[in-house]
């Protein structure tokens, strides 16, 4: 089966063009603005730490399967169950987040074209998938959690780490009652402003298991000095978003923007701002910063494998239009 049968093909691990793609991209206000043309060939995609994709090759050879819960047929997984089809799950890595994530998905979001499903399988034990309007209630958790949503009030990663700060001291100096923070008082700069050495790690935040290692436990042990436990994502088209994000639920949550990064999405839409991610990515660049940003500890590869669906099928679809590009 060539990567072009695939492209083609209805159901599924959905890799077609659409004009629909999640977490804001589309239909955004900004259509003038020019979009810079990304080689794809070009990083960030590139010199990721990834699983074997040998499973997904392998799979791919023996085309499409029905899923033993719902029939529909699938390739790689099922986005309706959220379960693995045609592949081992041993084969396929598992990845241990030091927060966890929430994903708010549209009911009328197409689930075959929606990335946010990657998260879920390669990190089962941190990531839930809500469908709106069914979402968790937030309010008394503004110091421990976030929105990754970008607009006008929406702040850095590393200015979300200070502000969550400040938030937890003004809330437990607020209420001297309660029972003292078992963290670590905080340095008084802003993040960034020195190297904070982070001394005794005395276990790791955050384990990853590769090639179907299952069972190696990390301590969950405080991570760094940020107060960040959760952060949610949301994973719709630009119009569906607009309703999820005014809902009075969400508004008391710190909002914080991904600005560096350019999406590597095959169905990023012309017109739109090539700094709107597939949800995915979202996820993987969020934690990348958080670890070096909030946690200050070096980038070692520890998420790579979230992409572990997402490159492979850049890939499948860069040589599909390739293919295509030269008949
Ligand atoms: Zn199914």
């Amino acid at each position: 089966m060539s990567s072009s049968d695939v492209l083609a093909s209805p159901g599924g691990v959905d890799v077609s063009s659409s004009p629909k793609s999640p977490l804001a991209k589309t239909q955004h206000p900004d259509k003038d603005k020019p979009v810079t043309k990304q080689n794809p060939a070009s990083p960030p995609l590139h010199g990721l730490k990834l699983a074997p994709h040998r499973e997904l090759e392998q799979a791919q050879q023996r085309g499409r399967l029905k899923c033993s819960s719902c029939g529909g047929s699938r390739m790689f997984f099922c986005y309706t169950c959220c379960s693995l089809v045609g592949v081992s799950q041993q084969e396929i890595p598992s990845v241990k987040l030091p927060i966890k994530i929430d994903i708010i998905k549209h009911p009328s979001e197409v689930d075959g074209k929606s990335t946010a499903i990657h998260a879920k399988i390669l990190a089962p034990d941190d990531v839930t998938i809500y469908t709106y309007p069914c979402i968790p209630e937030y309010e008394d958790d503004t110091d421990k959690v976030v929105l990754v949503f970008p607009g006008p009030g929406s702040v850095s990663v590393e200015e979300m780490a200070w502000r969550l700060q400040n938030l937890a001291d003004m809330k437990s100096a607020a209420s001297p009652d309660e029972e003292p923070s078992p963290k670590r008082p905080r340095a008084e700069e802003p993040p960034g402003a020195t190297q904070q050495a982070e001394g005794q790690t005395s276990g790791a935040t955050h384990t990853e298991e590769r090639g179907g290692e299952a069972g190696i436990e990390g301590q969950t042990e405080t991570p760094g000095a940020c107060p960040l436990q959760r952060v949610v994502f949301i994973d719709s088209t630009w119009n569906q978003t607009t309703r999820i994000i005014t809902d009075e639920r969400l508004q008391a949550l710190l909002r914080v923007e991904l600005k560096t990064r350019k999406t590597c999405f095959w169905r990023h839409q012309k017109g739109s701002p090539d700094t709107y991610l597939a949800t995915i990515e979202a996820v993987y660049y969020f934690l990348k910063d958080y670890q070096e940003l909030c946690l200050r500890q070096e980038y070692t590869g520890q998420y790579d494998n979230l992409m572990y669906f997402y490159c492979y099928l850049h890939t499948l679809i860069n040589k599909a239009k390739t293919t295509a590009g030269r008949r």
